[in-house]
Order: structure tokens, then C-alpha cells, then sequence
């Protein structure tokens, strides 16, 4: 976890909150590649759930609703962690996180620990709107960013065409007092979310077949970008364990560093939302079913994913250490201890999430020609759409330049050389097997697209 937490400051994943400050708990800001990663997260999800479906819309609510929002859907009344205080140093934690309790009593060295009675703490985030100081008032920032998908349930379907089953999408984010954020920006107090809503007729057959879709379809998208499929798992939580507002929950776990820990959770809402804030807002919420003549309120199944704990589980999976070093006495070998024998750290991010999908290097930036030969192949890349963000590098020897795109998760290096000043070829290199080969500039845009298509 050190290593990840190391490279992804080192390299502009992610930065501590405003650090030069001493921080803010909780906060974390993305820097230039972070902000590349989360984007192209966003798109996969945004492809497979809206784009590539016929049933689903996406929608993009405010951050700020009315309070009574909140009030109609349980948040302000059960949306809470058990806390206890320790009674020695009155240092506050989750009672449900048992790990964190243990750690804490062993940091206490043989002293007999003793906490208080577990209460409720509500995690909503308040905040004060209005210019007049008396007469602000209190709004919550989003808990989840469900809700606002369902206070427009009837706005969404009066201006689509959509019929049952539908779903809608959305990715925002999200704001939750957390007793104890951490494990990096695992447990963080501002996360941004990635959720389907998806409506389906009010009956437990029809629920569950749709649950059990909905459960397989995200498991697979992880796995198609690349996660490993045996360090991921479902969980169903205990019937003590759910939200208020669940019939059913399953988590999509991932085998971590600090140990097996949800990055998305899957849940059968029933008719929760839709019937609360029908009753709370007095506005006729149901759907009229042509099929059956009927009105009713649906169910909803709700997949609900954390852009952020997705895109740390994808940087930890993809991380590699991978020695160097070949055979004494072939041509490669180096001494160890020497800067080549190191090893060699590799980023195997699927090529839709990598930041960048191709570097550019001229092959000595001491050479105009090589450099001006390597800024028009750099020109002709970033043409294309699909090979955004392209990388420039003229610093150092190439080697380090390879090993500094590994790093980040680069999946090619393009070489501008010699021989391209003679017959206008250049080297393609891949990032996971490290093999080179020589390709034409002219097919160098159609090779490096279906690749990264892989
Ligand atoms: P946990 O039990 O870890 O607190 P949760 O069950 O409360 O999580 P949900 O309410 O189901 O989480 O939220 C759905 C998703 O939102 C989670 O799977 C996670 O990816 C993300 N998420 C929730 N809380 C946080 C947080 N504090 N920091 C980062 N991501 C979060």
C-alpha cells in the first residue's frame, strides 16, 4: 500500500487533500494523471450502461436539494454508522469495523481498553445556504447521489419515451461524515459515485431476475477492464447489516492490502425511494403499465459503484514489480546493484484506463532532426481521437524513458531513430512483454488504434 500510495504522489495520481495546509482528513485531490484515470473510468462505465444499451438515460441531478429530500428518504433519521468512543484516549471509531477496534486496542499496549456504549451517528454533511445570517437555511450535500434520480422519476419519464424495464444513470459526487476516513482514499468524506437506477415491474420474480443480471453485468465490466477476477468476490450482507432502504445487498469485494473490501454495492431498493418521496411530496410518482393497464409504483435495483475506490483497486491490481535483470554473460546483462538490474515497476492498467495510450520519443533530444522528425510523428497521433492523451519525453536515455512510461501504465512507446530519417519507420514498444518492432509512420495511427481496442 506504501508503494501505491508513494507513486501515486510521486507520479500526479493523487495528492492529500490541500497539503500544503496540513490537509483536510478525508479529501484527496487528483492530479494530472489521476484525473486522466477517474476520467476514463467514467467513460467505460458511461459506454456500457448508457451507450451501448437502448433501456438506459443518464442524468446529472444537483449536488443541493431541498432538506425534505432527505427527510422522505430516510438519510436524516437512519443514515448512520455505530460509533464508540475509547475511554482512555476518546479517540472515536466505527463499532462495526472490527479490524479498526482490534488495531486500536493493540495500539494501547496491554492496557485493558474499554469503550462506550455504541450510538448512532449520522453521517450526513450539513451546510447553510441564504445571505441572511438568521434565516439560513440548513441543506445536506448529497449522502448518495441516488436520490436525485429519484425525485425526477417523473420528470424523466415524461420527457423520454422509456418504458419498464428502464434504467437511469448517473455519476456525481458524493459527501459523507465519516467517522474514520482512510486506507488512503478507500474511506474518504467527499467520493464521487457511479450508479445505475433501474426500474423494474413491482414483483419479486421480476426483481430478482434483474438483480441477478445487473449482478453479473458489473461484475464483468471489472473484469473486462482488466481486474483479476480471482481477487474479486460478492458478499451478501446480513440482514443486520443492510441500509435502510434494502431488501437485499450484495457488495462486489476486492481482495486488498488491508483486506477484502467493497467497491460496489448492488441493492434491491423494493419501492422505498419512489413510495417516500410520493408520500412526502404528495406528487403522483407511479407508472402507468400499457401492458397490464395498471399504475404502480416500481422497484428499483440499484449497482452502486465509487469512481474513486474503483480507480485504487485498478491501480493496486495493475501494479507489478518485475525483475530486470537477464542472464550473465548475455548481451543485456548488467551488474546488480547497477541503475538497469533494478526492477523494473509496471503499471498493467487496461489500455481504456491507462492515462495515456502512446509516448513519443526522439531517440537523442541533442539532434534537431530526430526531434523535429518526432514532433511531426507527435502531431500526427494526437489527430486521433482514440490515442488521447499522446506523451512527449526527450529527457534521459531512452531505457529510463521506457521504465518512467511502465510506471504510469503507458501501454506504448513510439521511437523516433536514424533509421526513421531513412525510410520513415519507427519503433513500436509494449509495454508488457517489453518486445519492439518497426513499423511504417503511414500505418503507425491504424496499428497503435486496434491495439489499444484489445
Ligand atoms: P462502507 O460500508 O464501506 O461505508 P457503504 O456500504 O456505505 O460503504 P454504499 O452506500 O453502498 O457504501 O455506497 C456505494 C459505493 O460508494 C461504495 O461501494 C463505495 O464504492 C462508494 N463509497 C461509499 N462511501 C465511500 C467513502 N466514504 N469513500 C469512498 N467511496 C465510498
Amino acid at each position: 500500500m506504501d508503494k501505491i500510495v508513494s507513486l501515486a504522489k510521486r507520479r500526479g495520481f493523487i495528492y492529500p487533500g490541500s497539503e500544503i495546509y496540513g490537509g483536510l482528513a478525508g479529501t484527496w485531490d487528483y492530479g494530472p494523471l489521476g484525473v486522466e484515470l477517474k476520467n476514463n473510468i467514467r467513460k467505460a462505465f458511461w459506454q456500457s450502461i448508457v451507450y451501448e444499451r437502448k433501456d438506459v438515460v443518464g442524468f446529472d441531478a444537483a449536488i443541493l436539494m431541498n432538506p425534505k429530500v432527505w427527510e422522505a428518504s430516510g438519510h436524516v433519521q437512519a443514515f448512520t454508522d455505530p460509533l464508540v468512543e475509547c475511554k482512555i484516549c476518546h479517540q472515536r471509531l466505527r463499532a462495526d469495523q472490527e479490524d479498526e477496534i482490534k488495531d486500536h486496542e493493540k495500539s494501547h499496549k496491554g492496557q485493558k481498553v474499554t469503550w462506550t456504549e455504541r450510538k448512532k451517528f449520522n453521517l450526513l454533511v450539513e451546510a447553510k445556504l441564504g445571505v441572511v445570517e438568521d434565516e439560513r437555511t440548513k441543506v445536506y450535500l448529497r449522502g448518495e447521489i441516488t436520490q436525485g434520480v429519484h425525485v425526477n422519476f417523473k420528470n424523466i419519464l415524461d420527457s423520454t419515451r422509456l418504458s419498464i424495464p428502464f434504467g437511469i444513470a448517473q455519476i456525481g459526487k458524493a459527501f459523507r461524515n465519516e467517522i474514520t476516513p482512510g486506507n488512503f482514499t478507500f474511506r474518504s468524506r467527499e467520493f464521487e459515485q457511479m450508479e445505475l437506477q433501474y426500474y423494474v415491474r413491482s414483483e419479486e420474480s421480476e426483481s430478482k431476475k434483474w438483480y441477478e443480471y445487473w449482478k453479473q453485468q458489473r461484475m464483468d465490466w471489472y473484469v473486462n477492464l482488466g481486474m483479476t477476477r480471482k481477487k474479486l468476490r460478492f458478499r451478501q450482507h446480513e440482514e443486520s447489516e443492510r441500509a435502510h432502504y434494502a431488501r437485499d445487498a450484495w457488495d462486489i469485494e476486492y481482495d486488498s492490502p488491508f483486506g477484502w473490501k467493497e467497491f460496489e454495492g448492488i441493492h434491491n431498493r423494493g419501492d422505498w425511494d419512489l413510495s417516500r418521496h410520493q408520500k412526502h411530496s404528495g406528487v403522483d410518482l407511479t407508472y402507468f403499465d400499457q401492458e397490464s393497464n395498471k399504475h404502480y409504483l416500481p422497484w428499483i435495483i440499484e449497482t452502486s459503484g465509487g469512481v474513486d475506490r474503483a480507480a485504487l483497486f485498478f491501480l493496486i491490481d495493475a501494479y507489478t514489480e518485475e525483475s530486470t535483470r537477464s542472464e550473465p554473460g548475455s548481451r543485456s546483462y548488467s551488474e546488480p546493484g547497477s541503475e538497469d538490474s533494478a526492477k523494473r515497476i509496471v503499471l498493467k492498467l487496461h489500455p481504456k484506463l491507462a492515462p495515456y495510450k502512446v509516448a513519443v520519443f526522439p531517440l537523442l533530444a541533442n539532434k534537431p532532426d530526430l526531434v523535429q522528425k518526432a514532433r511531426s510523428v507527435y502531431q500526427l497521433l494526437t489527430t486521433n481521437y482514440q490515442l488521447l492523451p499522446v506523451a512527449w519525453d526527450d529527457r534521459g536515455n531512452i531505457g529510463k524513458r521506457y521504465y518512467s512510461q511502465d510506471e504510469i501504465g503507458t501501454p506504448y512507446c513510439v521511437t523516433i531513430d536514424f533509421q526513421t530519417l531513412d525510410d520513415d519507420t519507427v519503433t513500436i514498444r509494449d509495454r508488457d512483454t517489453t518486445k519492439q518492432e518497426r513499423v511504417k509512420i503511414e500505418e503507425l495511427t491504424d496499428i497503435l488504434e486496434s491495439r489499444l481496442q484489445r
